[in-house]
């Protein structure tokens, strides 16, 4: 028997939660491994030239495995980062605390529903504190004369000034300086904490090149494997990158069991176990993830997918800024993406005359100096565009399928000014967060009902308006020119903490309700919008989850506590919960066609012979009968001559009796195993059990119609481009032995059996029963 590997603590994603999560693990002495689906970015190796660009999207099914992770969906489209470091790869670097007001209680949203935070910015504030001691957090040395003639933070200075709205320098975690409260200075040798660098390469402080977006070249930027990573590494953090979780499941004995798959041509699928699990892959990634894993982690919260916000976000532009004729400069290009904020006061702040407004930000934006420099050459205005519409299409088009859109936005950018007198304005803050995330086919989507936060959103617009007006110049609001379609690098919500379950998927410290053990410490756990970027209370709050969670002993069965040489002694067991589980074996032989895609239209005559062997398994039984899918594992093997014989099976799923949209029932079968010459393939079956009458039954039920698919292709994914396809039966012998293998184990074995007998009765019941 395998034996999987076994670690105290498995974090998915690296991240900010992941990435804090990890080093106060492995600083206490946990073994800890980190699975991270993209890569490692050095210094000196972000994508830059339109080239590079062209591969710097993250589609493994398309073999990018990029940095630029672009999602869209019916209510909105999002971009977040993949790599080692997650979003502190291509962030803005702005680290400001949630205002304390902001923190909300039973707020009223317009669904009769309401917001509530359960912690306090003072339950915070020491989290705050270490988060930004990590990561160096400086505001902008604006008052050095080095730095004290950047145009646009000087613009954003006057128009707060000239409209009376408080304007600051938000702490950035960038190097300034060669060490923590050092003299700043441009592209000076960085001195490296003693925790070392995972990387290794050389960095260098900033040079004010305006293209932290885009990852920096020089190491300035204080990003998470710079700091958190390095230091957990140090501490023998095991960070393994272009390692993608697929689903997590509760073992019977405690703690969690992790299948993941490798990006670096290695195949099959792979499971590590631990004590416990740290979801941080990000609020698209995590709630996916759980969605998907549904089966495996019975009785997560109904809560799950609600509670998303953009967290307010509204980009628009200033173009063609003058004053008093001449042009304005506000060079875009010149200092960090962000160097200064305005603050829109809340309601909450007690400050606003009592009005019903949501509090905002208003930061400027840059844009990298390569842009100035083609855009300021005459004869490469064309490059200009050239560049634009690349990045924009690929942006836009390939992901969105919006041809329209993207001409619209690289018209835009190509017919402005792009170098001296134009500046993004990047506004954030208080929405109201009744997003919801779902599964839609397979696939995660955004339903979101923007009408709710149209007053703030108004409010913000004005707002830049007003700074546009200041400024000389003409303004453009993103969503005038995207047809009221929302863009968010700030996606928050989705598996919420809450009081109680009915309230959100986890408690206050990120733990998830029922579930011991497993742990949510990235953006998807924030209950709404945090208002200021968010990046600074996400890793915070897993600051305050990680001292939680190494307060707490791990609710496990078997394994002991780590015990040292000499020191070995009984530990009391933590009661558990036991699931039942339940197990049989199913044989089925039969034939496909190679070339063919229609089984119930290949022929027999022209097939070669496949069969497999297969014992089903459910881990929890309740939990199986519970959800709608039925979902269970499929272990064994595959033979077919064509496939080089006798193949394991990697990965298995089996549902059993899911309803087929009329009144019949589907089993499918979905078998990944690699073919004698290395290929990974896709066994996909599926028996119909359609309404009729009783003598139907036997051949429904025995009769699986069966396609072999190039690649793994994940249960929903296209399984009709086919290499073969053809049919394989059960006959009546097997039958009887499928029947006589049911094997329960755990606690209530006798009842897990006659649930599971009553079910599968019931169903056909219902299919082939007088109706
Ligand atoms: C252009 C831009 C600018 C921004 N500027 C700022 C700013 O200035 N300040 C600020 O506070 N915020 C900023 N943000 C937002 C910030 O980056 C995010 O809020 C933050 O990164 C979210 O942290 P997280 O831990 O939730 O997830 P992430 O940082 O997104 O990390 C999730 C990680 O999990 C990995 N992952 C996902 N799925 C899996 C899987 N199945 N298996 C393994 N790994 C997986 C991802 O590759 C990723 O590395 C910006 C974002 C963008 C895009
Ligand atoms: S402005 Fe340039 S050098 Fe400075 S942090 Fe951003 S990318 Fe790095």
């Amino acid at each position: 028997m395998v034996h999987n590997e076994h670690v105290d603590v498995v974090v998915v994603g690296s991240g900010f939660g992941g990435s804090v999560a990890a080093y106060r693990m492995a600083s206490a002495g946990l073994s800890v491994v980190v699975l991270e689906r993209g890569r490692p970015y050095p210094p000196g190796s972000f994508p830059r030239s339109p080239a590079d660009m062209g591969g710097a999207f993250w589609d493994p099914e398309e073999g990018l495995h990029g940095i630029y992770d672009v999602w869209s969906f019916s209510g909105c489209d999002s971009v977040v980062s993949s790599g080692l470091g997650g979003g502190s790869l291509i962030y803005a670097n702005v680290l400001l605390r949630k205002d304390e007001h902001w923190f909300v209680h039973d707020e009223p949203l317009a669904d009769g529903e309401s917001e509530s935070w359960p912690v306090t910015r003072a339950d915070l504030d020491p989290d705050y504190d270490a988060v930004e001691e990590m990561l160096g957090a400086t505001p902008y040395p604006f008052e050095h004369p080095s730095y004290a003639h950047t145009p646009k933070t000087i613009a954003m200075r006057d128009a707060a000034t000239e409209l009376g709205l408080d304007w600051q320098l938000p702490p950035l975690a960038i190097s300034f300086a060669s060490r923590p409260g050092g003299e700043p200075g441009l592209a000076l040798p960085i001195v490296e904490p003693a925790y070392g660098n995972v990387h290794g390469v050389a960095r260098r402080t900033c040079r004010l090149c305006g293209e932290c977006d885009m990852g920096c070249n020089d190491g300035a930027k204080n990003s998470l494997d710079h700091t958190y990573l390095s230091a957990a590494k140090h501490h023998g953090a095991d960070l393994r990158t272009l390692h993608e979780v697929w689903n997590v499941r509760q073992r019977a004995g405690g703690g969690y069991a992790v299948d993941y798959v490798r990006h670096d041509g290695t195949a099959g699928v792979r499971t590590i176990e631990c004590d416990r699990l740290v979801l941080a892959a990000g609020t698209f990634g995590t709630t996916y993830l759980l969605m998907r894993s549904r089966s495996g982690l019975p009785g997560l919260s109904g809560a799950l997918g609600t509670r998303f916000s953009g967290n307010g976000d509204l980009l628009a532009f200033l173009l063609r800024a003058k004053d008093r004729s001449r042009t304005r400069e506000l060079d875009a290009s010149l200092g960090p993406v962000i160097t200064s904020a305005i603050r829109l006061p809340d309601s909450l702040d007690g400050r606003t005359g009592g009005s019903a407004e949501r509090g905002a930000y208003i930061e400027d934006g840059g844009h990298p100096a390569f842009v100035d420099w083609l855009a300021e050459s005459a004869d490469l205005r064309t490059n200009v565009k050239r560049v634009s519409r690349f990045v924009i299409n690929k942006l836009w088009a390939t992901f969105t399928g919006d041809k329209n859109l993207s001409a619209e936005l690289a018209d835009l950018f190509a017919d402005a000014d792009l170098s001296a007198n134009s500046l993004p304005l990047l506004g954030m803050g208080r929405d109201v967060p009744n997003g919801r995330l779902r599964l839609r086919g397979g696939k995660l989507d955004v339903e979101w009902d923007k009408d709710a936060s149209s007053e703030y959103f108004d409010r913000l617009d004005t707002t830049m308006r007003r700074i546009a007006d200041v400024l000389g110049a003409e303004y453009s609001g993103l969503p005038a020119w995207l047809g009221k379609r929302f863009i968010t690098v700030h996606p928050l919500g989705g598996a919420a903490m809450g009081r109680h379950p009915g309230e959100g998927v986890c408690d206050e410290y990120g733990e998830v309700f029922d579930h011991p053990g497993l742990y949510i410490a990235d953006g998807a756990g924030m209950p709404g919008p945090v208002g200021p970027n968010p990046s600074l209370t996400i890793a915070a709050l897993a600051d305050r989850m990680s001292t939680r969670l190494l307060e707490t002993k791990p609710a496990r069965k078997r394994r002991p506590a780590r015990p040292k040489a000499g020191e070995l002694k009984a530990v009391e067991p933590t009661p558990v919960e036991l699931a039942t589980s339940l197990s049989f074996d199913e044989e089925m032989a039969g034939f496909v066609v190679l070339g063919a895609t229609d089984p119930a239209s290949a022929k027999r005559s022209e097939g070669e012979r496949l069969s497999f062997r297969l014992t089903i398994r459910m881990d929890d039984v309740d939990a199986f009968l519970e959800h709608p899918e039925h979902l269970a594992r499929a272990e064994g093997w595959v033979e077919a001559e064509c496939c080089g014989g006798r193949r394991p099976v990697e990965r298995g799923w089996f549902n059993l009796f899911v309803p087929d949209g009329s009144s019949g029932r589907t089993m499918r079968y979905q078998l990944w195993f690699t073919d004698g010459d290395g290929h990974p393939r896709t066994l996909s079956g599926w028996k119909d059990v359609q309404d009729g009458p009783v003598i139907r039954l036997w051949h429904d039920t025995t009769t699986l119609y069966t396609r072999l698919l190039h690649g793994h292709i994940p249960p929903d994914g296209d399984t009709e481009k086919a290499v073969a396809a053809g049919v394989l039966h059960i006959n009546p012998i097997g039958l009887a032995a499928t029947l006589t293998s049911l094997r329960p184990d755990g606690p209530r074995k006798a009842a897990a059996l006659t649930r599971f007998g009553r079910f599968f009765v019931g169903q056909l019941w219902d299919v082939y029963g007088p109706g």
